[in-house]
């Protein structure tokens, strides 16, 4: 996407790539401060993730102009940026303008991201909204230009459009470093589901069979043996 390209040149932050490689869960490791603007295809919704200095403690901080809570899309598209060797990882929903359409979360997330890279301080202040008449206006001016530039804003009275920050820890699992994917809208077939523990004592972690290379098929043969993780065979147990 244009936009991002555009972004990338305003900023040396890590992120701003294509959503189209999302659809894999194919990102890159991330650690630190970056930006990824998030496309969920089901319900369809733009977010944008912010990796924090913080995020060695696996936080990320959400700007959601629709405050919906985190829904697997999300969930998955975050483990896959940070791929933590921990047990979770903690989403924090930042106050960012909330839309008033059900169709404009794209440009708020292109909106806020470009406002997070040139003024991170304007979400400290809750008494902002976007200027929605102007935003597409600007975004082509931007596009023209070749250049991002912070998008119109007009204060507001009611300082308060949306739900305090809020919080979600988030569990994650297998040498995937995936959350619970039963409602999973990215794999294609019910892979991924099931499940085998490691046996050694001091682990005793749940692993998909796919990802340790066991096929569904054979998962019965491994009923009540021993099965010891690639991390415990490697000795790096979490
Ligand atoms: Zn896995
Ligand atoms: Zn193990």
């Amino acid at each position: 996407m244009a936009a991002f390209k555009l972004l990338r040149k305003s900023t040396d932050i890590q992120g701003l790539l294509n959503t189209e490689c999302v659809a894999g869960l194919n990102y890159a490791i991330k650690s630190g401060l970056f930006l990824q603007i998030v496309h969920i295809p089901r319900p369809l919704h733009w977010v944008l993730v912010q990796g924090t200095a913080e995020n060695t403690k696996h936080t990320v901080n959400v700007y959601d102009s629709l405050y919906l809570e985190p829904l697997s899309g999300l969930r998955e598209q975050v483990a896959a940026l940070l791929r933590a060797p921990s047990f979770l990882f903690k989403i924090t929903y930042v106050w960012c303008p909330k839309q008033l359409d059900g169709f404009s979360c794209g440009i708020h997330a292109i909106a806020n991201a470009t406002e997070i890279i040139f003024n991170q301080t304007s979400y400290s202040q809750e008494n902002w909204s976007w200027n929605i008449k102007e935003m597409r206006k600007h975004f082509t001016t931007c596009l023209e230009n070749g250049l991002m530039t912070p998008f119109p804003k007009k204060r507001i009275n009611n300082p308060r459009q949306v739900p305090s920050t809020s919080s979600f820890e988030i569990e994650i699992f297998c040498i995937c470093r995936q959350p619970d994917l039963s409602e999973s809208i990215y794999l294609p077939k019910r892979g991924y589901l099931n499940w085998i523990q490691c046996t050694n004592v001091n682990c005793k972690n749940w692993f998909h069979n796919q990802c340790v290379g066991i096929l569904d098929k054979d998962l019965e043969k491994w009923d009540g043996k021993k099965f010891i993780c690639p991390q415990c065979s490697e000795g790096i147990c979490l």
